[in-house]
């Protein structure tokens, strides 16, 4: 598909005229930091110290439901257990204490590109995320220097994950933007699936083992291999949306 046909077909899903894209809205594992590998092995860990039978790409396929929606299903499928609020609210706390055990997640190469080209074309950067890892979001504005604003999604914001489109709703009413004036970016089905529905022309970026046909197939408008592709890619696709005036 030529990008004249992609965005076509962004605009007849919509039903928008246009667009006036100020704001992308940012997903955070997986996107900024390479840390999706540290949550698929202590997912694992503690479905198996609890006895439920898993596999790391299960969890690559979750990607961007919150802990706790995640502890409740995979007890309830594989243990055949209903777990309470506060019961998933102390496992998701192992849950944390695996991933932090295995050291920092590195930022991911090219991301601090992507968000520098954002700014350069005065798009406003906004984070959302399913994440409650505090350790890792407190870490975005040392690890970023102002490249985020004040403005900033997570898990603690959000009542329902990831591919409910409530983080990017919630995203765009926070900064103000309408649909058709965000991008998003993201690496995870559900992520993109999310954004899809929530209007936004979204990028699907393929950081992990889960292959592009899967991104386009979750409704992504465009794909890329990794952040420096995307950093590279961005200007002109800034240029060709703002050629389609809303
Ligand atoms: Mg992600």
């Amino acid at each position: 598909m030529t990008l004249q046909q992609t965005i076509a077909e962004y605009l007849r899903f919509t039903g928008h005229k246009g667009f006036d894209i100020s704001a992308a809205l940012i997903d955070c594992d997986g996107i900024l930091y390479d840390s999706m590998k540290y949550h698929t092995l202590a997912w694992v860990k503690l479905m198996k110290k609890n006895g439920i039978k898993c596999t790391r790409d299960e969890f690559y396929a979750m990607e961007g439901m919150t802990g706790t929606e995640i502890i409740k299903m995979k007890f309830k499928s594989g243990a055949g257990k209903n777990i309470t609020d506060d019961e998933a609210r102390a496992l998701y706390g192992v849950k944390t204490r695996y991933f932090k055990e295995q050291g920092e997640a590195p930022v991911m190469p090219g991301a601090k590109r992507v968000l520098e080209t954002l700014k350069e074309a005065e798009v406003e950067r906004v984070l959302v995320t399913g994440s409650q890892q505090d350790a890792l979001l407190q870490r975005i504005d040392s690890d970023f220097p102002g490249l985020f604003g004040e403005v900033k999604v997570t898990g603690h914001d959000v009542r329902h994950g990831k591919p409910n489109p409530e983080p990017y709703l919630k995203g765009m009413s926070k900064s103000g933007k309408k649909s058709n004036e965000c991008i998003v970016i993201e690496n995870a089905p559900l992520g993109v699936q999310a954004a899809h529905a929530a209007g936004c022309f979204t990028i699907g970026v393929t950081t992990g083992p889960i292959p592009e046909k899967e991104l386009y197939k979750a409704g992504a408008d465009l794909v890329y291999k990794n952040m420096d592709e995307l950093a590279a890619a961005l200007p002109a696709l800034l240029v060709a949306l703002s050629i389609v005036k809303a």
